[in-house]
C-alpha cells in the first residue's frame, strides 16, 4: 500500500503541491489526471524521492521514503539508502530514457544483481513479458517509439518493484504506436502491478484504473470510480478537463 500524507512542495515561490493525501491499495490502479502545470509529474517523483517534499511524508508499505523517523523528526537518508529505496519503485518516463548504447536486454538486465545466468534469464523473461523477446540484441535506435517505451517498462518490472510509475508513457508516441503500450499496461494491471499512471488516455483509465484522482493547481480536487469521475465529476473544473480531452 502507497500513503502519501500532507505532502506540500514548493519550487522557490511557487508551491506546485498544497497538501496532497492519496492512498493507494496493493495491486491497485490509480490513474492521475489534471492541466499541464498542476503537479502530476512532481508527484510521482516525489513517491520515489526524486523530489524532496517540504511537508508530509509518502509511505510504501510502510517503509518511510526519502527519511528515517526519530522521535517525531525525520532525517534524511543517506544517498545510497535512497537508491536502494528506489529499486523498490519502477518509474517510466514519456521519454523512455532508454540508455542508447545498450541492447535492449542490457538496458534491462543494468541494475539487476545477482549471477549472470539467472539475471539473464530474468530479463528475457520480462522483455517476453512485453513482447519483445526476439529484440533483446536491439539497440534503441533500431527500435520503434512503442518498442523502445515496452523495452523501458521490462526495465520498470527488473527488480520486482512494489510499485510502478508511469509519467505520460504514451504522449511521446506516434498515434499508431500508442495501443502496443497500453496492452502491456493493460496486463500488468491485469498481473496485480500496483501502478499509478499520468495520462490522458481516458479510454485507458475508464477500463483499467481502480481510481481515477484529479488534480489541480497543486490539490486533488476530486477521486472516484471511473464511472464517478468521469461521468459525473463533482467540481467544474474537472468537467471543463474532461470535455478538452474527450
Ligand atoms: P505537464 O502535464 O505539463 O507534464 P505536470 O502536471 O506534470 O504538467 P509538473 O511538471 O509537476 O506539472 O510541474 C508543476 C509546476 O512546477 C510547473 O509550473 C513547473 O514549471 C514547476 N516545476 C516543476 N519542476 C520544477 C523544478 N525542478 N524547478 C522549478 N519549477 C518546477
Ligand atoms: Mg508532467
Amino acid at each position: 500500500m502507497i500513503e502519501v500524507r500532507g505532502v506540500h512542495k514548493s519550487f522557490g515561490h511557487l508551491e506546485v503541491l498544497k497538501g496532497i493525501d492519496l492512498t493507494v491499495a496493493a495491486g491497485s490502479v490509480t490513474v492521475i489526471l489534471g492541466p499541464s502545470g498542476s503537479g502530476k509529474s512532481t508527484l510521482l517523483r516525489v513517491i520515489n524521492h526524486l523530489e524532496k517534499v517540504d511537508r508530509g511524508h509518502v509511505r510504501v508499505d510502510g517503509e518511510l521514503i526519502g527519511y528515517r523517523q526519530h522521535g517525531t523528526k525525520l532525517y534524511e537518508l543517506r544517498e545510497r539508502q535512497i537508491l536502494e529505496q528506489r529499486r523498490g519503485i519502477g518509474f517510466v518516463f514519456q521519454t523512455f530514457n532508454l540508455f542508447p548504447h545498450l541492447t535492449a536486454l542490457q538496458n534491462v538486465t543494468e541494475a539487476m544483481r545477482g549471477p549472470r545466468e539467472a539475471v539473464h534469464r530474468k530479463a528475457l523473461e520480462r522483455l517476453e513479458r512485453v513482447g519483445l523477446a526476439d529484440k533483446a540484441a536491439s539497440y534503441p535506435r533500431q527500435l520503434s517509439g512503442g518498442q523502445q517505451q515496452r523495452v523501458a517498462i521490462a526495465r520498470a518490472l527488473a527488480l520486482d518493484p512494489k510499485l510502478v510509475l508511469f509519467d505520460e508513457p504514451t504522449s511521446a508516441l506516434d498515434p499508431e504506436l500508442v495501443g502496443e503500450v497500453l496492452d502491456v499496461m493493460r496486463d500488468l494491471a491485469a498481473a496485480g502491478t500496483t501502478m499509478i499512471v499520468v495520462t490522458h488516455e481516458i479510454g485507458f483509465a475508464r477500463e483499467v484504473a481502480d481510481t481515477i484522482v484529479f488534480l489541480d493547481e497543486g490539490r486533488l480536487i476530486e477521486q472516484g470510480t471511473p464511472a464517478e469521475v468521469l461521468d459525473s465529476p463533482k467540481h467544474d473544473r474537472t468537467r471543463a478537463f474532461l470535455s478538452k480531452v474527450l
